[in-house]
């Protein structure tokens, strides 16, 4: 069986739309091989995902990803074969929750002078039982309202940095990201680098900060990266010396590029971070 390795997928445990089993019986039915889950700032969808990946037989990699605040910029870092339960994760993660509790209230505010009724209620029963509440569940919410036509519209004209409900936050650092990642017994990966644009020393300064402080992998193959990112990235983890993970960032059904395992060939010429997965040299 040729291996099919997806290491970045959501569920509605954050802003995915599947549950976790159905993410699994997804994942089987697209042959993947190794499937890591890891929402927005929770593992409440790891123990769930473990049971069906165990049913199907796929090596399940239990992982998550967390908001960071980097240069004023928000950078997003995944932690692969993290253990849930230990303390150091917990408390960031409880800590982002909080973030996440009171920037959805802001939000809320916000839309409700904009003219959308009831916004706070209406976003927590969109999100139904999501850890973290998340900028997708209030896109979701815009459109169903008729307020934009695309989620794509409601990040533009609501959401986004530029949008009229935009609250800024302070995420964990990346220090705190890392640390507790590695605490946790795991291996932090930049999530889809080639969506950070730095001005003066660029990405480059931010890559070698994360690996001072123990990261040991940037995503090479992502969804959100054009064949021009997929080569300045894989410069990078060169350069670094870091390993190169796949990830479709998969949300739900729709997007092709976005689909699980879509994302599954790594280019030639990094190290595949599976191989630390597999030797468990973390
Ligand atoms: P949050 O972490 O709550 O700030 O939400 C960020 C999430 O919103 C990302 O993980 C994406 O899933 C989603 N997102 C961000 N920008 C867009 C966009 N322009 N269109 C659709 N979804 C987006
Ligand atoms: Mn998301
Ligand atoms: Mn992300
Ligand atoms: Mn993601």
């Amino acid at each position: 069986m040729t291996p099919i390795y997806d290491l970045h997928s959501h569920s509605i445990a954050s802003d995915g739309i599947l549950t976790s089993t159905e993410l699994l019986n997804r994942a089987h039915t697209r042959g993947v091989t190794m499937l890591a889950l890891t929402d927005h700032d929770t593992t409440a969808g790891v123990a769930e995902a473990q049971r069906q990946a165990l049913h199907h037989g796929i090596d399940f990699i239990p992982g998550v990803e967390i908001s960071t605040t980097w240069g004023g910029k928000t950078v997003h870092i995944v932690g692969l074969n993290v253990q849930p339960e230990a303390p150091a994760l917990v408390a960031c993660l409880a800590r982002m929750c909080e973030v996440r509790r009171t920037r959805t209230e802001a939000i809320a505010a916000k839309l409700e002078r904009a003219g959308i009724e009831n916004a706070l209620v209406s976003v927590y029963e969109q999100a139904g039982g999501a850890s973290a509440v998340s900028r997708t569940h209030f896109a979701r919410l815009i459109v169903q309202r008729g307020r934009a036509r695309d989620m794509q519209q409601a990040f533009k004209k609501y959401l986004s940095n530029k949008g009229s409900a935009y609250v800024s936050v302070d995420w964990a650092s990346l220090s705190e990201a890392v640390s507790s990642i590695r605490a946790a017994g795991g291996i932090a990966v930049v999530a889809h680098p080639g969506r950070y644009h730095y001005t003066g020393g660029g990405i480059r300064t931010f890559i070698d900060e994360f690996k001072t402080l123990g990261g040991q992998a940037i995503e090479v193959m992502s969804s959100s990266h054009s064949r021009d990112d997929v080569m300045r990235m894989l410069g990078l983890a060169r350069d670094f010396d870091l390993y190169g993970s796949v990830g479709s960032d998969f949300h739900g059904p729709g997007n092709p590029q976005a689909e699980l395992g879509a994302q599954s060939r790594l280019v030639d010429g990094c190290k595949p971070v599976w191989e630390l997965l597999k030797t468990g040299q973390v």
